[in-house]
Formats: structure tokens, C-alpha cells, sequence
């Protein structure tokens, strides 16, 4: 069969960390980039001896995250004791949930990037678990850093519902998206705070039986995430192509090679032993404490999405760009409450001028471009004609420069544009005395001529002209006579 006969399987489970000021089971701080070591205690040590507390503010978030997946919310739900040996996690084992999660089922809505595409991927299962420490190589020496033991994870683990690298990749964008949005992540998931195994298998396109899966672990970036999976489609592919079957393993992605290994049997003896946390009561979610949740939900990415459709009227392409990232939507809010109407030019703007600039620096939008209200400022005065869009396109460099204000920068580059009519006619009529053949070309027919005459009456003004009075008035002038 051709391998375009084949369709992939995938199922995720993502790793996330919770945004929270201090960790899961005691009050060391969360704080990412401390100096090793500088955010421990007994309890995140895993010294004997020491009891865990819960964090509240852990389990309100692991519940908004599971109302926004649409989840249902265990009110009842047990952490668990899941052993192995590794030297960053020196209690021997890590405390997470096994059979009673916190949330069960629900699912994201993919909205496709506007292609009608949309999609829902199932979920089997969100639960919370503490991290582990990270081992540091050195030359000549391995070092542990406990700063990141404890800190609070949410696992969101999918069913095998999706069927391209693509669509993977955009199940993690809106899960990121709705973390954020969600106010459980900071969205920096990539910044080591993301962990994803997948899961992938092959079988003939229309096929209702799965084909045997392996799973890819410890992925931990979108980016490797896409590739792994491109890669151990293809290889499964051409392992069943030449007649070979596809063991049950786990592999590895080798991000400089590109490719996917399967780890030493030995690598993945997964008996984890799980059993009940005796050192903490089971999890119970009174369901008053959902509903107070529930009430004080912030708007999520489907609902802004749907809103930015019917509001602004906006192509579902303009709006998967401007709410994908939460503080861009934001950003595209207040610049319209600044007093504009045109809103798919504003729309127009955050896509092409802010986020040309975010990207090329590589900052937060808050530091990266001047405040909304600022630019909603400027693009206020191109409605009113104040400005051409061009003045207003250097206006907004000089801006993100200087860190000035729409109006003092407008005034100090003489930005200004021309409406006064006298002043444009004036400059009309030289221009049309200036060139006599020309205008008589134009009238025998020659209309791209048009195009030359405001160019020269633009120019002759210093480019300050409003361009439709030009018009107006080149048009009357060329049809007098
Ligand atoms: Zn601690």
C-alpha cells in the first residue's frame, strides 16, 4: 500500500507546571531560574519523616482546567504513591494519581486555523503530581538541583484522537492557550515547564481497529513533538511495508538526528507499584467549591473566538491569529476600546505591525511594542484622517524606539496630513500646468496616467497629502475642461 493509504493514531499526555507561588505539598517557592537548591525544605528533600500539606490553590486550578475541558470533576479523588529509583528523587517515590483522578473525560474543541476543519479530541483523564528534581552533567562530575522537586503538575492525557504531526501540534497550541487563558500556566511551556510522551501507531486509512502503538517519551517541545511523530509514522509505514511488525516499545526522539530509538528494555521496567498515599486524606471537592469555580471563570479561547466572529466580524483566520495568545487578544481589546471603529483594520494591525515586531524580539508584547493605548491612539488618528497609513507605519517604528506617545511622536516627525482643499488644489493645478502632454494622454484615454498625477502631487507636498482629497480633486480638474 502507498503510505498515503496509512493514517496515524496519536494520543498525548502532557506534563504542564502550575502556575502557583509555592509547591504542591509544602510552601518552598516555585520561582523558576533561583539559584540550585535555593528552593528546598525537609518535605521537597524528601526527608523522612516529614508530612505533605496540599495546596489549595493547586486543586482550584487543576478544577478550572478540567471545567474548561469540559471534565467532569471527581469530588472524590485519591493521591497515590508511584515508586521508582532515580537520583532526583531521593524519597524513591513520586506522589500522583492513579486510579481516581481528579478529572475525568471532557474535550478540546481544535478550531482547524479557520478552515472549517474544526475538530474534538477526547480526553481520558486530567490528574495532579508533583515533579521531580533535575540532574545537572558536568565534566567531570553529576550534580542534583531540588529546586523543581515539588512543584505542582497537571498531567492532561488525550485519547488516541488524533490523525497528523499537524493536528497534534495544534491540540497542544489550544491546550496552552487554554491553560493561559484559564489562568492555571504562564504559557511558557516550553521553557521547561512542558513534557509530553505520545503515542502512535498506524493502521489502513478507514480502519476501525488500532495497529500496536509505540510511545515517544519525554518530548519537550512542541517543535520535537511535530518531528518525532513525522518520523515514527513514516518508520512504522515502512516497517510494515517490508513485511516486518511493530513491537510494543518505548522510544526516545534524538533531537540532533531527528530520529526516534527505542530505549533499553531495562530503561522503561514500568511497575511503579502504585498504591494510596498514606500521608494524605483522599481529595475532597465539595461540589460548592466547583460551583464557585465554575462562576468565576475567565473567558476562555472558544468563547473569545466566538465573540471576535460575531463582534468584529472577523474571518475565522484573523481570529485563531489575534486569541491564540491570550495577552495579544488583550492587546487587540484595549487598543480597540481606544475609541476605534474600523476594527478589521486594527485586526489588520496587530497581525502585520505587532506581531512582526513581538516575534523579531523575541519579548513579551508588554515590552516588546508601545502600550494598546497608545497605538489605538494612532490608528484613531488615521481614522480621522490626521494621518496616511504610511505616517502611521513610521510613526509606530519611531514609537517602539523612543518609547513615546501616538500624538508628541506624530508631531515631532511632522506627520501630519494635509486636508485643507486649497492647499491640494493648489498643488494639483501646478502639477497638471507642469505636464500638458501628459493631461492630454490621460483625456484621450490613457486612465493609468491617473496614478502618475497623484504620485507627483504626493510628492510635491512631501508625501503629507491626503490622498483621497487628491483624488477627488485630480478627478474633477482632468474631467473639467
Ligand atoms: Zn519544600
Amino acid at each position: 500500500m502507498a503510505p498515503e493509504a496509512y493514517e496515524a493514531v496519536i494520543g498525548l499526555e502532557v506534563h504542564t507546571h502550575l502556575q502557583t507561588a509555592s509547591k504542591l505539598f509544602c510552601g518552598c517557592a516555585t520561582r523558576f531560574g533561583a539559584a540550585p537548591n535555593d528552593n528546598v525544605c525537609p518535605v521537597c528533600l524528601g526527608m523522612p519523616g516529614v508530612l505533605p500539606v496540599l495546596n489549595r490553590r493547586v486543586v482550584e486550578l487543576a478544577v478550572r482546567m478540567g471545567l474548561a475541558a469540559h471534565c467532569d470533576i471527581n469530588d472524590f479523588s485519591i493521591f497515590a504513591r508511584k515508586s521508582y529509583f532515580y537520583p532526583d528523587l531521593p524519597k524513591g517515590y513520586q506522589i500522583s494519581q492513579y486510579e481516581l483522578p481528579i478529572c475525568k473525560g471532557g474535550y478540546l474543541e481544535l478550531p482547524g486555523n479557520g478552515d472549517g476543519g474544526a475538530r474534538r479530541i477526547r480526553l481520558v483523564r486530567i490528574h495532579i503530581e508533583e515533579d521531580a528534581g533535575k540532574n545537572v552533567h558536568e565534566a567531570n562530575a553529576s550534580f542534583v538541583d531540588f529546586n523543581r522537586s515539588g512543584v505542582p503538575l497537571l498531567e492532561v492525557v488525550s485519547e488516541p484522537d488524533m490523525r497528523s504531526a499537524e493536528e497534534a501540534v495544534e491540540y497542544l497550541r489550544e491546550l496552552r492557550s487554554m491553560l493561559v487563558y484559564a489562568g492555571a500556566s504562564d504559557g511558557r511551556m516550553e521553557e521547561g515547564g512542558f513534557r509530553c510522551d505520545c503515542n502512535v501507531s498506524v493502521r489502513p486509512r478507514g480502519a476501525s481497529e488500532f495497529g500496536v502503538k509505540t510511545e515517544i517519551k519525554n518530548l519537550n517541545s512542541f517543535r520535537f513533538v511535530e518531528k518525532a511523530i513525522v518520523y515514527e509514522v513514516k518508520r512504522q509505514i515502512e516497517v510494515i511495508e517490508s513485511g516486518g511488525r511493530i513491537m510494543q516499545e518505548t522510544h526516545l526522539f534524538d533531537p540532533v538526528r531527528e530520529v526516534t530509538r527505542p530505549m533499553r528494555s531495562k530503561e522503561f521496567a514500568n511497575d511503579y507499584r502504585y498504591f494510596p498515599e498514606p500521608d494524605l486524606q483522599p481529595l475532597r471537592v465539595p461540589s460548592a467549591m466547583i460551583d464557585e469555580i465554575r462562576a468565576a471563570m475567565p473567558e476562555l479561547p472558544a468563547e473569545r473566538r466566538a465573540r471576535y466572529a460575531a463582534e468584529f466580524a472577523l474571518t475565522p483566520y484573523e481570529v485563531s491569529v489575534l486569541t491564540q495568545e491570550r495577552e495579544v487578544a488583550d492587546y487587540f481589546e484595549t487598543m480597540c476600546a481606544a475609541g476605534l471603529k474600523n476594527r478589521k483594520a486594527a485586526a489588520n494591525w496587530v497581525m502585520t505591525e505587532v506581531l512582526r515586531i513581538v516575534n523579531e524580539s523575541a519579548k513579551p508584547i508588554a515590552e516588546a511594542v508601545p502600550s494598546a493605548q497608545e497605538t489605538g491612539a494612532l490608528l484613531r488618528l488615521v481614522e480621522e484622517a490626521k494621518i496616511s497609513l504610511n505616517a502611521a507605519k513610521t510613526a509606530f517604528a519611531a514609537m517602539v524606539k523612543s518609547g513615546r506617545g501616538a500624538a508628541a511622536t506624530i508631531e515631532e516627525l511632522g506627520l501630519t496630513q494635509v486636508s485643507d482643499e486649497a492647499e491640494i488644489a493648489a498643488a494639483c493645478g501646478k502639477v497638471l500646468a507642469a505636464e500638458p502632454d501628459k493631461v492630454a494622454e490621460y483625456r484621450a484615454g490613457r486612465d493609468k496616467l491617473f496614478g502618475f498625477f497623484v504620485g507627483q502631487v504626493m510628492k510635491a507636498m512631501g508625501g503629507k497629502a491626503n490622498p483621497k482629497v487628491i483624488n477627488e480633486i485630480l478627478r474633477k480638474s482632468l474631467q473639467g475642461n
